[in-house]
């Protein structure tokens, strides 16, 4: 008998959901650019409240929690970025921001690696961001919390904590485009569907990730994600 497929079809990436066995299949990962306006400053780039920046990391980029990822290759200049990450349970196009949030399946804390070198390079010659975002391991990422039972946060503390020391810290109130902005805008450019992880921009007090680093991510009381940096 010959198989189906032509060359071993490798299972689909999927997350944790918190207080249960099952498992969130990843179908895509989003990511928003510049979304707290201090970051924005921190980086020299414009603080845009018009249009959102998107771009993309493959879905099998996702870390589980509690895992030690390897030191990723092609970068001396490792950073952090601690993000609150939205769960869709259900998609469309042109969503209403007034709908959106019927969308939502959970919530999730997750940590945007960047290569901030390579992200510097691209910049300076307008080049594309998908070696500095959407390489192997760069996408850590907390349970995720079921929004009919944490509800859908509007305001709470975003944290990162590397080797006891206090990184990053805000409160997610301060977001410039919201959830139901987010998805409003995204699903204009995007038919999102059930599956798809929405990183939704880091806050100011981006840095460094070293060989041996211990990492801890917050959201709130609500979602937690540690990590280990190996060698
Ligand atoms: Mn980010």
């Amino acid at each position: 008998m010959s198989d189906i497929f032509a060359v071993p079809k490798l299972p689909s990436p999927t997350v944790a959901v918190a207080g249960t066995t099952q498992r969130f299949p990843v179908r895509r990962i989003y990511c928003v650019g510049r979304n707290y306006a201090e970051h924005a400053r921190e980086m020299g780039a414009p603080v845009d409240r018009e249009t959102p920046t998107f771009f993309m990391k493959p879905a099998d980029a996702v870390v589980a929690d509690g895992a030690t990822l390897a030191y990723p290759s092609g970068t001396s200049n490792l950073h952090h970025e601690v993000e609150l990450v939205v769960a869709l349970g259900s998609g469309g196009t042109y969503i209403d921001p007034g709908a959106a949030l019927g969308h939502v399946f959970g919530y999730a804390v997750g940590i945007d690696l960047t290569r901030r070198d390579l992200q510097a390079a691209a910049k300076a010659k307008g080049l594309p961001w998908d070696t500095s975002k959407g390489f192997d391991g760069s996408a850590p990422i907390s349970a995720i919390h079921r929004a009919d039972r944490i509800g859908h946060p509007t305001y709470g503390e975003l944290a990162i904590v590397v080797n006891g020391e206090a990184r990053q810290r805000t409160d997610i109130g301060d977001m410039i485009f919201d959830v139901p902005s987010i998805i409003h805008e995204l699903s204009k450019l995007f038919e999102l569907a059930p599956g798809d992880l929405i990183f939704t921009g880091t806050p100011a007090g981006v840095g460094p990730l070293l060989r041996g680093d211990h990492v801890v991510a917050t959201f709130s009381d609500v979602a937690r994600l540690e990590l280990r940096i190996g060698g």
